[in-house]
């Protein structure tokens, strides 16, 4: 067990973090109440705080550590790379071989552009659309997140058809006015609000599996149905795939599932751990983007060296080694071995998820944002607390995925579901 004691040096970084640096952290979801361990390093499925407390850990940087924490193959290509130099501004054969890369895996992808992070990709895709459509509606679905930029930051909840309000302040309404939110997994309110706005609509920018209030996967059908909506009334599909490409297969949801989009972006598990974004679609809306075309995008980082080479090194390796059939099938393990104690325990709750990613919610499964907030939150953090005083480190929220890694062994994932048999 860790006690509060031994988290003594956590709680001294945080004194004097929150006196420097907003909560104390770098990005809200670190801010864990009372207060956040602060990591020290990291390896393969462990991460260790300031106190010398190994976690294992399922929340794996939110998503990109597909393999674990440094992973040999990617630390290689990282030094390699730092030999040479490690920002030139100018082009690079390396982010030419991983865009070639990325674009055999993803048929909705002929180009693409790199970028930092994956808020600056889904900012850049949907700029684009608009540039391209020449129209400035786009639909986002409730609860979705697609990072922190103005157009996105828009408070779900509100009626599919009602105009969208900022989640934040500092965003004028009249940045926001343009989006709108459809219910996940509602076809019919989606038709309608797309026929409502088709005129006026650039596109749908959806996860395809939303893990930013879950995992929810969808209902069959509701991709490909969406799909041939959009295609109807001719307003471009975006799937935000910064979580699942690379995740759930080579080539993301829209290999898993096969329905393929206009537009994709791309983040997380494609940099190895290391900042990168990326957008891409096809050719004819891509060259829209300057210099070709008058979309504007730039950035001094955009295409980072050593982000590309660990980019490189992750796919070729993911690629070689068949690293989704061994996550995907622990994931299915840990899925079905946690059904069976919620429901040896009696609980009404529900096993979520898809391939490596997973999570119990305090509630009825979930299809839909409003579905998900009747879960019961406060129970889950309290869950949280224990299981990490047991030695594993989940996401510290209900609506936050646990991902499962090529990194954790049989070891640990039994320890795992004995904690969630005791924490329960
Ligand atoms: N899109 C999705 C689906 C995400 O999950 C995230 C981040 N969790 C983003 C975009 C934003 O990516 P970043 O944090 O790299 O800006």
């Amino acid at each position: 067990m860790i006690s509060e004691v031994t988290l003594e040096k956590s709680r001294q970084m945080y004194e004097k973090a929150k006196t420097l640096i907003p909560g104390g952290v770098s990005s809200p979801v670190r801010a864990i109440k009372p207060y956040p361990f602060y990591t020290a390093s990291a390896n393969g499925s462990k991460i260790k705080d300031l106190d010398g407390n190994e976690y294992i850990d399922y929340c794996l940087a939110y998503g990109p550590a597909l393999l674990g924490h440094n992973h040999p193959v990617i630390k290689e290509a990282i030094k390699a790379q730092l030999d040479k130099g490690w920002l030139y501004g100018t082009p690079t054969e390396l982010e030419v071989t991983l865009a070639e890369k990325i674009a055999g895996y993803y048929p909705s992808i002929d180009m693409l552009r790199f970028v930092s992070t994956g808020t600056e990709a889904t900012m850049s895709a949907l700029r684009l659309a608009r540039g391209f459509t020449g129209r400035n509606k786009f639909i986002k679905i409730e609860g979705g997140f697609h990072g922190a930029h103005d157009a996105v930051l828009v408070k779900a909840g509100s009626g599919a058809t009602t105009l969208g309000e900022p989640d934040s302040l500092g965003i004028p309404a009249d940045f926001t006015k343009y989006t709108l939110q459809a219910p996940y997994n509602d076809i019919e309110a989606m038709s309608e609000l797309v026929e409502k706005n088709r005129n006026e609509l650039a596109a749908v920018i959806i996860e395809p599996v939303l893990g930013n209030i879950g995992p929810i996967t969808p209902l069959p059908g509701y991709l490909e149905e969406l799909r041939k909506l959009t295609l109807e009334n001719d307003v471009l599909l975006i799937f935000d795939e910064v979580i699942t490409g690379f995740r759930l297969a080579m080539g993301g949801a829209q290999e898993y599932f096969g329905v393929v989009p206009d537009m994709t972006t791309l983040g997380k598990i494609v940099g190895g751990g290391l900042p990168i974004g990326v957008f891409g679609g096809k050719r004819e809306i891509m060259e829209m983007i300057s210099p070709s075309g008058p979309v504007y995008q730039a950035g001094t980082f955009s295409g980072s060296p050593c982000s590309v080479a660990a980019g490189i090194a992750v796919l070729d390796y993911l690629e070689q080694e068949k690293i989704h059939e061994k996550v995907n099938s622990k994931g299915d393990y840990i899925r079905a071995v946690l059904a069976e104690i919620v429901e040896d325990e009696g609980l009404d709750y529900s096993v979520c998820g898809i391939a490596s990613m997973f999570k119990i919610f305090f509630g009825a499964e979930p299809h839909n944002y409003q579905e998900a907030l009747k879960c019961d939150k406060e129970g889950y953090l309290a869950f949280f607390h224990r299981m990490l005083a047991s030695g594993v480190f989940l996401p510290p929220s209900q609506f936050e995925t646990n991902f499962v890694s090529a990194a954790h062994s049989e070891e640990d994932i039994e320890k795992t579901l004995k904690a969630y048999t005791e924490n329960l």
